[in-house]
């Protein structure tokens, strides 16, 4: 029976065999969190008669996993995503579905409550990426050239997306390369953002608060007791498109270490630089940008309006087709990079615990660590002469 295969099948182990039919009473509406966040209705009947749910997990996230399923009557693929319900699921729901039709935020199809086993449930349908992650893509160029031209259209469409959440002043407050995802494996696959679960909406003459994000991608105010707002995306950005260019983020911990200290401190004082060789061929344009966008002042951090308007990515056609040694790095540290986001995610789980944890790492020593992988590449004896041909 159908419905036996979705318990086995579904991201949580939670699913009995009744829903909420449509001649059962709807359970009581959970109040929003926010003045501002709009209404969502939910399906109460049964996501089975709607939907087959395939046992194909697309990908695992801290809430569990996103599964294939296929809707019953077109055959169309989606991607099925479950979440206990609470105010916290509530709000990801909510304010996903008030951006679904952007071109570059993964859309929402169909939003349902149910009940399994006596546990409420909300279950996303979202359209079906699958054309992997940001970095995944990236690193699979292998050799075949990654441009500085290429790296400035992908940004673009990472900064479409949050202009649409600005505007509607929403911070996604999760910007890593987990949640960019391509719609497919063709060469000019439309990039998308997704997971909305740290999204908060700014309300006005308020900042944003509640501390959640990823070290690598965390703005210096949040790993602090200071507030921060939207400025946390646009520093995030700056850390995307860093890595794009270059193929290793700016700022690293040691192998292991969910935080360090000498990262954190690197991190608020804005201790990063643009090495050689794999800067030496990149415009001044976007190094220009990074620094707006990685810059520690939030008051003089780029806007996604300053950065929307800043040449290297309102005009990528004039961006030069400067080959980036990005697409070899991520492969050949490969290794290394899923080390590296064990480690964010570690620390992000760690984090997201206690704040009180994230201000007593504030008072721990600093110390200094080099760039792991920045370390390896330069006791590569190779590494030099790999720059002659990307001049
Ligand atoms: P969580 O909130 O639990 O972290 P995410 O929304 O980030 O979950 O999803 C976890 C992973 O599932 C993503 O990193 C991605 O690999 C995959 N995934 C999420 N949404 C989709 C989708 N719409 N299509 C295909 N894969 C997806």
């Amino acid at each position: 029976m159908a419905l036996i295969y979705v318990e086995e099948h579904m991201p949580f182990h939670i699913f009995k065999k009744e829903g909420n039919g449509p001649g059962q009473q709807p359970p009581p509406p959970q109040p929003p969190t926010s003045l501002n966040l709009g209404t969502i209705k939910f399906k109460t009947t049964n996501i089975t008669n709607d939907y087959t749910i395939s046992s194909r997990t697309l990908g695992v996230g801290i809430n569990g996993k996103v599964v294939e399923c296929f809707n019953k009557r077109t055959n169309q693929k989606y991607a099925l995503k479950a979440l206990r319900k609470s105010a916290k699921a509530y709000r990801e729901c909510a304010l996903h579905w008030m951006v679904r039709s952007h071109q570059n935020i993964v859309n929402v199809i169909d939003v349902y409550e149910n009940t399994f086993s006596g546990t409420k449930c909300y279950l996303m349908v979202m359209e079906c990426m699958e054309g992997r992650e940001l970095f995944e893509r990236i690193q699979s160029k292998g050799d075949d050239a990654f441009t500085e031209k290429e790296a400035s259209k992908i940004t673009r469409q990472i900064c479409e997306a949050l202009s649409c959440l600005h505007s509607k002043n929403i911070a996604h407050r999760d910007i890593k390369p987990e949640n960019l995802l391509f719609k497919n494996s063709d060469a000019d696959a439309v990039l998308k953002l997704t997971d909305f679960g740290f999204a908060s909406e700014v309300v006005s003459g308020l900042k944003l608060k509640t501390p959640c994000f990823t070290p690598y991608y965390a703005a210096p105010e949040v790993l602090g007791p200071e507030k921060y707002d939207m400025s946390c995306d646009m520093w995030s950005l700056g850390v995307i498109i860093y890595i794009l260019i270059c193929g290793y983020p700016p700022f690293h911990t040691e192998g292991g270490a969910p935080m360090s200290p000498g990262m954190k401190k690197r991190i608020r004082q804005g201790d990063y630089n643009f090495p050689d060789p794999e800067w030496s061929n990149v415009s001044a344009s976007a190094k220009e940008l990074i620094r707006g966008l990685l810059c520690t002042d939030v008051t003089r951090r780029f806007t996604i309006n300053q950065c929307m308007n800043h040449p290297w990515i309102k005009d990528t056609n004039s961006v030069p087709e400067t080959p980036l040694m990005s697409a070899r790095i991520l492969n050949e540290e490969a290794d290394m990079w899923v080390d590296k986001k064990e480690e964010m995610n570690n620390a992000l789980n760690q984090m997201r615990i206690n704040y009180d944890n994230v201000i007593k790492l504030g008072n721990m020593d600093a110390i200094h660590m080099s760039n792991p992988i920045l370390k390896r590449r330069q006791n590569k004896k190779d590494v030099t002469t790999t720059t002659d041909g990307l001049a």
